[in-house]
Formats: C-alpha cells, structure tokens, sequence
C-alpha cells in the first residue's frame, strides 16, 4: 500500500481541452517544470496519437521531466499504444494511459459492443500496453464509471490488473456521481476486486454538478490512493478536481483523514502554478475561487479583520504563506538596489534566474518605480512573469505611443516601434484607444499578410488603487497554433501594446 495519496495532473491534457486553455509547446514544458515543482506523481503530458503537437508535447516532457511519472493517454487501440510509447520511450518512469467506455449508454451507442467484448479488448490492449518495456506501468480507466455496472467494473477491473495494469482509474467523466454514492463505489470496488493487492485505485472525477472534489474526497476516503486533477480546476466542460483544493482539503483536514492520505506536494508552488497557467492561458480564475482565488484571503468584515488582527486562526484556516502566496505588503521602494531585488526574488521562489533575467526584470522595476509609490510583491510577480517572457531574438519593441481619445474624439494611437534597427511607424484610429494600437500595430506587423487571428484580450488590475499595475495578456492565432503575449504597466494601454508585440515576438521565434 502506498503511504500517501499520489496526485495524477492532467492539466496538460484534460486541462488542456477547456475552451481557451489550449497551450503551445513551449508554455507546456513550463508548466511541466512547474508541475515538477509542484512535486506531482504524475504528469499527464497528452494525447500522443490526437495530433503531431500532441505528440511533440509528450515527447519533449518525457525528456525534460525527471522526478514524476510521465504519462500520455491511448484509447485501447495498438495504434493509440503505438503511438504514446514512441512518444514516452526516453521517460525515466513511462505510464501508458489505456481508456475505454464501460456504461450501458457507451457500450451501446458509443462503441456498438457487447460488456465481453469490451473487456476481452481491455484486456489484450494491456497486455500489448505492458509488453511494450520493463519499465512501463499500464493504468486503465473506465470510462464512464460511475455510470457502469458496479460487478461489470469488478470483472473488468479484476481482468486488466491480471494482464499486468498497475492501476484502474475509475473517472466521474460526466460530473454525475453524489460524494457518497461515489465513495460507496470505490468501497464496493476495494471489497470485491480480488486482486487488488497488485494495483491501486484512481479516481478522475469532473466538477458538472460542483461536486468534482468532494466527490475525490470522498473516494479518497474509502480507499483510493491516487487522483487525478488539474491547476485552477481546468478541463472538459465545468472541468476536473482542482488540484489546489484537493490537497489543501486534506493538509488543512489531517487530524480528519489521517496521516496515510497526506500528498507529497509542496503547497508553496501551489499559488505560483495557479498564476503560471492563467498567464499563459489568459483564462483568470475568479475571485472567490478557494485557495487561488483573488478574495480567498481578503477579510471584508470588520468583526473579521480585528479577529484576524488579534489572533489569524480566527478567521484563517490556511495562512498565504502556505500555499507561497505573497503578501501584497510593501518591500521595495524607488531607492532599492539590484542586489535587493534580487534577494526578494529568491524569496518569492524564483531561483532560477539568472543575471541576465534579474538585469531585466531590474530595469523594468526602476521605471515601475518612478510611477509608483510603492512596489508590492504582487508587483513583483507581474515584472517576472512578465520579464521572463521577453523574446530577445528578432523582435519587435515598443518606442513610443501617443493616444488621442475621449468622449467626443475619434480616438487614435501613434506608434512607433523598433525592428531589427529599424523604426515604423504607424498611426490609426479605432473604436475605441485598444482598437486604435491594435490597429497600429496591425499595420506595422501586416497582421493581414500574416494571418494571424486575435483571440483574446485580458485586463487585470495586479494590485489595488488607481496608481496600480495593469497586466494585459493577448492571445493570437496562427493556423491551428495560439501563442500568449503579456504586458505589466501603470497603464493599461502601454500595456496592451507591450502584451500584443510579445505574442507577435513569440510568434515570429516560434516560427523560425
Ligand atoms: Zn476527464
């Protein structure tokens, strides 16, 4: 029995299919890294047979991630297999995804085949999956579980640990189970499989009804030892247990659940892999989100703050520092040095940056500075994030921007930009002044020629106040690739003009 709960993150996969958050290659090996951090189990890479990128994704992760499992997910199909294990082959600890449909409602006008059929293909799609290697682990998920025939689960379950899976999967994938139905299931299936000592229980549960991790909790609670989740929650439809509130649930509850069901995942990156995938989505969670969102710490009441000012357990179950949450207090002031920013760098959690990333960021403090008062951490974040994305190669640069607007003016944006030594120039106007530098911009680039599609377009106030920072992000379209630009500024239209340039810089390396 394994001493403590394993966390399967399927954000790079599940995650992955929310409309929205689908993520280039690039953003996924960072949100690997990230997730290895995180100190996950498992990382859910892809779907290596759904398209090349797919493939190239797992493929790369399986080379870069070292600690956790790697795995990628196969319908129970050689071809499918076939595919995953090419992409996981260098993995340190591969994991072959095998799923197919278990329900009546799947079998029936899903797959057109009989339970025996179903399970004799189960069955021979393992045992292809296990032959692959020595090191390979097999799991198996049904499909539609929580829908199926409890004894069919049993039976199937019972056949694929005998062909060699280390683990059966049993996903809510429609969101459909109650906490204690679901937890009376996982029981049922820990009674009854007779050869469960060579393999574990998985639960993959979907949030249709709200319920995603309550319903986890409860499996958890009756003997499953791994789940699957994902950060913010992202994933198919109204999306999958949410990582973060999984694993606080059961720190934050020990004394309830038990030693036993403690994760091994290092909550202080908790917060910065909430943020990592927003930025790189653009898709924000909201605000009184548990854990991650903006409010999951604010105390509005006034009988709050003074309890919280008196004594913080009052009103605090988890404290920001838990999950490396920065407070949004002051820290550095237009006098700090480089040297002091690099120290609070470090103590924010970003390590890994090196002189010529501090050198970056640095510079881009000293002009934050001289527009506002007071630098908070939150600040900070923003400047990283956003310094880290700089393109240094063949890039464009904002050199000037003039906006004309108001309630009774056409408004219009004079830009200049810098490319390769030269400078462009370009004045339009719009319905409105982000119209207007978009328009610019689109001008200098010729967007049209490009064919570039804008998605989205997202403004976010990074701290309180009207001197605050504006983190801008824009996501653009080229084929069936999306590439996220940001920008952070006390202005929000230096910023979006900045945030535009950077998905078109990132763009222009990508496609070297
Ligand atoms: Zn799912």
């Amino acid at each position: 029995m394994p001493k403590h709960i394993k966390i399967f993150d399927t954000t790079l996969r599940d995650g992955e299919q929310s409309p929205g958050c689908s993520m280039n290659i690039e953003e996924k090996i960072e949100m690997a890294k990230m997730l290895e951090r995180l100190n996950v189990d498992i990382i859910e890479a892809g779907f290596a047979i759904s398209s090349p990128g797919d493939f190239a994704s797992v493929e790369a992760i399986a080379k870069v991630v070292q600690k956790p499992t790697v795995a990628s997910l196969c319908r129970a199909v050689e071809k499918d297999i076939d595919a995953s294990w090419d992409a996981l082959r260098c993995a340190k600890h591969p994991r072959l995804h095998i799923v197919i449909a278990t329900s009546p409602i799947h079998l029936k006008y899903k797959l057109g085949k009989s339970p025996n059929e179903v399970l004799a293909q189960a069955v021979r799609a393992v045992k292809y999956a296990k032959a692959k290697a020595k090191n390979v682990e097999v799991e198996f998920s049904a499909e539609d579980a929580s829908r199926s025939d409890w004894d069919f689960l049993v039976k199937i379950f019972s056949a694929v640990i005998d062909a060699g899976a280390k683990v059966v999967n049993v996903p809510d994938t429609n969101g459909y189970a109650m906490p204690l139905e679901f937890g009376r299931l996982i029981a049922y299936l820990k009674k009854n499989i007779r050869n469960l000592g060579q393999a574990e229980i998985s639960v993959h549960n979907h949030n249709d009804l709200g319920l995603a991790v309550a319903t986890s909790l409860a499996a958890i609670e009756n003997g499953a030892t791994q789940c699957e989740a994902t950060i913010n929650g992202i994933g198919e439809r109204a999306g999958n247990c949410s990582l973060e509130e999984l694993v606080m649930a059961l720190k934050v509850r020990q004394d309830y659940y038990g030693k036993d069901k403690r994760t091994q995942i290092n909550t202080k990156f908790i917060y910065p892999a909430s943020r990592l995938l927003s930025s790189i989505t653009g898709v924000q969670v909201q605000p009184n989100k548990a854990i991650v969102g903006a409010n999951a710490f604010a105390h509005e009441s006034g009988i709050h703050q003074d309890g919280v000012l008196k004594h913080r357990e009052t009103y605090e179950i988890i404290r920001p520092a838990d999950i490396g949450r920065a407070d949004s207090k002051l820290v550095l002031g237009k006098h700090s040095g480089r040297h002091a920013l690099s120290v609070k760098l470090k103590e924010l959690g970003y390590t890994d940056l090196d002189p010529n990333g501090i050198n970056n960021v640095y510079a881009k403090f000293k002009v934050l500075a001289d527009k506002k008062k007071e630098i908070t951490e939150w600040d900070l974040e923003a400047l990283v994030s956003d310094g880290l994305k700089q393109v240094q190669a063949a890039s464009y640069s904002l050199e000037t921007l003039r906006i004309e607007t108001g309630n009774k003016t056409q408004p219009t944006a004079e830009l200049s930009v810098k490319y390769q030594d030269k400078t462009l120039r370009s004045t339009q106007s719009g319905n409105g002044p982000v119209d207007a530098i978009f328009k610019a911009i689109d001008d200098i680039i010729q967007r049209g020629a490009l064919g570039i599609h804008l998605l989205d377009y997202v403004v976010q106030a990074v701290t309180e106040g009207t001197d605050a920072l504006g983190r801008v992000t824009v996501r653009i379209k080229k084929n069936q690739k999306t590439y996220t630009g940001n920008g952070a500024n006390t202005d929000v239209l230096v910023a979006s003009a900045e945030a535009y340039l950077n998905a078109v810089n990132k763009y222009l390396l990508r496609s070297e």
